[in-house]
């Protein structure tokens, strides 16, 4: 059978459509839900260090504003299509609304891959962005953020040239910037941490002690790492990652059965994701092909690379030892998956609830540059889980009392408020 090829807008708009039937929605407030409210695609000039120039294609994408000033990350990936922004950008209003923070969804990308651009072609890279497009961004409007393959130094880059352009300072422009810079301290942190948090609740409901689970993690970057680090932190044993590899072009599963030394597999790992496979074997690791991540007989199982990686084909292989799909990803399981995890009796934690908490923290941080006065790190994870908490706990709560799946209670929860802020301002 051939693989299907799945588009990550149709798959985020059958999601929305599912619910918004389910919800009986307004016909006109659901055909403004299902699609964006606006879309930028440009091209950016970059002059190469050879002297040549090259042109990148790249999206900036908002969704829906009606809950606060859109806000989502900028990602730089080679295979980075319209339809990709466009679901990365529904899911965040979503996302936003399902913490309750008073922020819409955006999304931003760059048809590039970094790992083949020096550092000068990524700031000349991320400068053009903003110069084409600083009319449309700013603290009130749009918020960009760092997402796939961007990083703390790329948002710097593109706020001092925002600042260039206005003549002023605007730090809430843009979040993930470093600390010091008007970056909150926890944020490289956050997405990961606030999966964890999220499981940590889900872990107690469902009366599994942390420090008895296992997981298998796809992706080591941002998210993954900082999950991983977490989640053994609380005691739990990872047993395999999997990573995507530049120099050979594919993705390798590191596994160790007594379980990762997640600080020492940071230590060996690129400033994209990538762990050295040399030094993981000499380290004493086996390495497997990448999906191996996925067949391994642990309890928790953590997609947080890209999305549609579990798939109606990929999932007979999923362990029967696999009790719950943690989605630290955005997108990473396809639709017509939901009923067949569940047919094989595990329990979803929904990507937009799980990885919300590097949207939270982002508008920490804008919380932040507009006060000028920034919380130590405790303070900023101990409100980051209390938002987490009390998210998955109406998340947790509506699924239960109404017997359907987390993902889809996420959804009512955030249509609803989307919803009723699109009735307030009279927009439908
Ligand atoms: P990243 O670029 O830091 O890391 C991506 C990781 O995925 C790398 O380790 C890379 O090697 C790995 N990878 C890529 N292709 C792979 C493949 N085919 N098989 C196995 N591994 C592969 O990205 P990130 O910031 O960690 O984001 C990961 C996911 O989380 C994305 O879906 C992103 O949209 C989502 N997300 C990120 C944030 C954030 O704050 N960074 C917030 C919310 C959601």
């Amino acid at each position: 059978m051939a693989a299907a090829v799945y588009n990550p807008f149709e798959n985020a708009q059958e999601q929305f459509d599912k619910v918004a039937a389910l919800l009986e929605l307004d016909s006109g407030i659901r055909e403004l839900l299902r699609q964006p409210m606006q879309e930028i695609h440009f091209t950016i000039p970059v002059k190469m260090d050879d002297g040549s120039t090259k042109v990148f294609k790249a999206y900036r994408i908002r969704h829906n504003d009606a809950r606060g000033p859109a806000k989502g990350g900028i990602r730089f990936h080679p295979h980075e299509t319209a339809d990709t922004v466009r679901a990365l950008s529904m899911w965040m209003t979503w996302k936003c609304a399902v913490v309750d923070i008073p922020l819409g969804g955006g999304k931003g990308g760059v048809v590039c891959d970094p790992h083949n651009l020096s550092e000068t072609e990524q700031e000349r890279l991320c400068r053009g962005y903003v110069r084409q497009l600083f009319a449309q961004l700013g603290p009130n409007r749009d918020v960009a953020a760092p997402d796939v393959m961007t990083n703390a130094q790329h948002m710097l880059w593109m706020l001092d040239e925002y600042e260039t352009i206005t003549g002023g300072r605007y730090p809430g422009m843009i979040t993930g910037k470093p600390v010091g810079m008007g970056g909150s301290l926890g944020r490289t942190e956050a997405t990961g941490y606030g999966v964890i948090y999220v499981l940590k609740n889900l872990l107690s409901e469902m009366n599994m002690p942390v420090e008895s689970t296992t997981a298998s993690i796809q992706g080591f970057g941002n998210v993954a790492e900082h999950a991983a680090s977490l989640y053994s932190q609380l005691g739990g044993t990872v047993i395999a990652v999997s990573c995507w590899n530049q120099a050979d072009a594919k993705a390798y599963t590191f596994r160790k059965k007594t379980g990762c030394d997640i600080e020492q597999l940071a230590g060996i790992k690129d400033a994209f994701g990538s762990i050295d496979k040399d030094k993981a074997l000499a380290l004493g690791y086996e390495v497997f092909p990448g999906e191996e991540w996925l067949k391994q007989d642990v309890d928790i199982i953590i997609p947080a690379a890209l999305e549609n990686q579990i798939t109606p084909m990929a999932c007979p292989v999923i362990s029967p030892s696999v009790k719950i799909i943690c989605e630290a990803a955005n997108g990473p399981t396809t639709p017509d998956c939901d009923e067949l995890i569940r047919k094989q009796g595990i329990v979803l934690l929904p990507d937009f609830l799980c990885n919300a908490g590097g949207v939270t923290c982002s508008y920490f941080e804008q919380v932040q540059c507009g006060m000028n006065y920034f919380w130590d790190k405790e303070e900023v994870f101990e409100k980051l889980e209390n938002s987490m908490t009390k998210a998955f706990s109406a998340v947790y709560e509506l699924s239960v009392e109404k017997n359907i799946g987390m993902r889809d209670a996420a959804y009512i929860i955030a249509i609803n408020r989307v919803a009723d802020a699109v009735k307030l301002r009279g927009w439908a």
